[in-house]
């Protein structure tokens, strides 16, 4: 079957009441690792990509390849996802070569990186919608501001502005927008929160408020990896040096998605099983020099935790 758009994924999660993980890749063996834990799990999956966050000289080139990647497996239900466009021409790029879904995060100005006012993010966001969905493309936008660290956003769990739902109503209602990224207490990063009860606050209330108001559009959370504590020791125990941190628990994202939250953001956790996963491989078989064997191992530890991921969300057996 051809790619899915965001929109057609998550309408099905929305009547099924489960959420739909969305994972970042940002190279070919690890979308291949997702898309056989989809397959596997026969779950829908959302593939996502950063502009910029690749290792190969043309970012056009790896795109049609990756387009391709997630098409060759026609059993399963995908969407290809640009996360965290920053510009419009960010998501035009991504819509020319064949993303079937774009984020435009206009939440914080590209000049200054300040938090845009909501007539600026409304503006921008709005000229993405008009243009993807004149060519059959989904929008998800951001409001409210996210902390932590991604795509060249810095911030800290401090500046997370949280969303406002008379906000995120007139935000929806001036823009279009299919899905919205709303700020409910989640960090991005491998660093999120210094102790366990900080990981468990969740804003349920403020979720729910928000889904009142905006019964037809999904609410995506990012941030929300869990920060797998084993995966953390296993880096430290092999040369890494992560400081301790706690994510998002899997209770608190299960009550997000019972409350309405249909995308759910998983970047961090499986490269951090990735990451694991090389630096144990390579310090314990210190003589092999074949890549395709670390690769390997990379690739079946982020397929584990992308499956579990698909099973605590609700999505495994609700593919096609
Ligand atoms: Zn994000």
């Amino acid at each position: 079957m051809p790619l899915r758009t965001l929109s057609e994924v998550l309408a099905k999660a929305e009547v099924g009441g489960y959420g739909v993980g969305a994972f970042n890749v940002s190279d070919l063996n690890q979308a291949a690792a997702v898309m056989k834990a989809a397959r596997s799990e026969r779950s829908p999956v959302i593939v996502q990509a950063i502009a910029g966050m690749h290792p190969y000289e043309d970012e056009g080139w790896w795109w049609d390849r990756l387009r391709e990647l997630v098409a060759s497996y026609p059993d399963v239900e995908a969407a290809l996802h640009l996360d965290h466009g920053r510009t419009f021409d960010d998501c035009v790029r991504a819509i020319d070569h064949g993303f079937t879904s774009v984020m435009i995060d206009a939440s914080r100005r590209v000049e200054d990186d300040e938090p845009s006012t909501l007539e600026e993010n409304i503006a921008a966001t709005a000229r993405v919608v008009e243009h993807a969905h004149a060519r059959g493309v989904s929008v998800e936008g951001e409001l409210g501001t996210i902390g932590g660290a991604e795509a060249g956003v810095s911030g800290t769990v401090e500046e997370i502005v949280f969303a406002d739902p008379d906000a995120a109503a007139d935000f929806v209602e001036h823009t279009g927008v299919d899905a919205l990224a709303v700020a409910v207490g989640t960090s991005h990063g491998a660093v999120k929160f210094t102790t366990a009860e900080a990981g468990q606050r969740l804003r349920i209330p403020l979720i729910e408020s928000i889904k009142a108001r905006l019964p037809d559009t999904y609410l995506v959370l990012h941030g929300s990896s869990s920060i797998p504590a084993d995966a953390v020791r296993t880096i430290n125990a092999h040369g890494g040096r992560l400081d301790e941190s706690y994510g998002v628990s899997t209770e608190q994202k299960q009550e997000g998605i019972a409350h309405g939250i249909r995308k759910i953001n998983q970047g961090t956790d499986s490269h951090l099983t990735w990451t694991a996963a090389i630096r144990e491989f390579l310090d314990a078989q210190r003589s092999v020099v074949e890549p395709s064997e670390a690769q390997g191992v990379a690739m079946r530890a982020m397929s584990g935790v992308v499956a579990q991921r698909m099973r605590e969300f609700g999505s495994s057996g609700a593919g096609a």
